[in-house]
């Protein structure tokens, strides 16, 4: 059957072993959406068996943790798998999670640091196997959003500035003749790149972006709405949004303001591709093959479609870094069979962090996702911190040009009391400015006290 993708229609024809590598996971990938749900199931559990002996024999901290690990032969075998704690993941040191042997395809070629926005960072080696299919889910997530590489993209990341070759000091961007990494620049033709710091000042990178019109932009939700107050559109063709939780009212706006259609994906730096929007519905399809999600009750108990619960990821090909059964402190909710037709997993909401709970005084934990969609829906409200104090104290952090009324934080106040059972006090601080965290994040909830256990 003739093929009309993303790669029979772009490819350039390089022969490299990593590009057909990319190739043949990118078909695995592209001919498996609607496959049936038990070839993926059985070729998830074979991957997970391997990676599980392999860092059971070769990897310092598994060979402690999985003493009474026994070959996995059932989806059962694989739940009893001992859970890697972020904890864990950012105190052992990096060679104690290290492989002391692995498959030319799986040596290390580089170093990668999560964001740290929970204070934790958590290091892990890529290999040419997990960049090959990190890189086979970016295409199926490119294809699926009908995009022309050829364009060009603008993005706004953290690891670039004057000093990164090809600055240019005139449009304040790192300025590349592919928007793409290497591996993908090599497969296909992707257009020029456009790179901001984050951190920008949203009137420079507005400048920027009226004279060069990227086709596309790659940014958080929070940046793009900052974007927006100084950028008049219709600007865009498509908005990929990443990093953080794209709630609803968001969206709409966004795609309004700029005329564009907008893309949601989900993925780590230590865990790379995980799920992507569907290109039908508002489901999030998760990248199967490239890792196992499981959404997990706070007994570790797999949840059902529409429950939320703790996020827990296998990462199926670093074998040079095994991230087995890690949970990160994510939550979200597990969705049911998608309408599409794509038999890939489905999540139908991602929560964010974990740590976007209140707690209760008997100690049950329940999602600020009300308060925190509410307040993100006021137009102007701008970055804010919502911090609670005491069981029944919360304090609301906002910069000084927010345009959020004494209504809203009362709605707030009361959303508040809502959710913790009982009356609540909050109180409002200004602040010139919350700098946005290494991640681009600029909205947050922490817990500022120490729950009775
Ligand atoms: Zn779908």
């Amino acid at each position: 059957m003739p093929r009309d993708d993303i790669l029979s229609k772009f490819d350039l024809g390089v022969r490299h072993p990593a590009l057909d590598s990319l190739r043949r996971a990118y078909a695995t990938l592209h001919l498996s959406q609607r496959a049936p749900l038990e070839e993926r199931s059985q070729k998830q559990l074979q991957l997970a068996s391997v990676l599980v002996r392999h860092a059971k024999d070769n990897v310092p901290l598994y060979r402690d943790l999985y003493r009474d690990v026994e070959e996995i032969r059932s989806w059962e075998d694989f739940r009893a798998v001992p859970i890697l704690t972020r904890d864990l993941a950012s105190q052992a040191p990096l060679e104690d999670r290290t492989a002391e042997k692995s498959a030319p395809d799986s040596a290390p070629v580089e170093m990668v640091e999560t964001s740290g926005t929970t204070g934790k960072k958590v290091t892990v080696l890529r290999s040419t196997r997990t960049e090959v299919w990190r890189s086979a889910c970016k295409l199926l997530e490119y294809d699926w959003m009908g995009l022309d590489p050829r364009r060009s993209c603008a993005s706004i990341r953290f690891d670039v500035g004057p000093n990164v070759r090809g600055y240019d000091s005139r449009l304040n961007c790192v300025v590349t003749n592919s928007w793409e990494e290497p591996l993908l620049g090599r497969l296909l033709p992707f257009g020029r790149g456009y790179v901001f710091r984050v951190g920008s000042k949203e009137t420079v990178v507005a400048d920027t972006l009226r004279e060069v019109r990227p086709e596309y932009i790659s940014a958080t939700p929070t940046m793009l709405e900052s974007l927006s107050s100084a950028l008049d559109g219709p600007m865009f063709e498509i908005a990929m949004t990443i990093g953080e939780t794209l709630y609803e009212p968001v969206r709409e706006r966004l795609a309004s303001h700029f005329g564009c259609r907008i893309f949601d994906t989900y993925g780590t730096r230590e865990i790379g591709r995980i799920a992507v929007e569907c290109p039908d519905t508002r489901n999030y399809h998760v990248h199967d093959y490239n890792v196992i999600v499981e959404i997990l009750d706070d007994h570790g108990k797999p949840g059902n479609p529409g429950e939320t619960g703790h996020v827990v990821l296998t990462s199926l090909h670093n074998l040079a870094t095994p991230m087995i059964r890690y949970k990160l402190g994510d939550l979200a909710t597990l969705g049911g069979r998608c309408p599409c037709g794509r038999t890939m997993t489905t999540i139908e909401r991602l929560e964010g962090r974990e740590v976007s709970r209140v707690v209760l005084r008997d100690g049950r934990k329940r999602l600020a996702r009300h308060v925190s969609k509410a307040l993100q829906d006021v137009e102007g409200f701008g970055p804010f911190l919502l911090r609670q104090k005491d069981y029944n104290v919360f304090e609301l952090v906002v910069e000084e040009g927010s345009r959020g009324t004494q209504k809203d934080f009362e709605e707030a106040r009361r959303g508040l009391s809502d959710l913790v059972e009982e009356p609540v006090t909050l109180t409002v601080t200004r602040v010139a400015s919350l700098p946005p965290l290494p991640s681009g994040k600029r909205t947050r909830f922490v817990i500022d006290f120490t729950p009775e256990a």
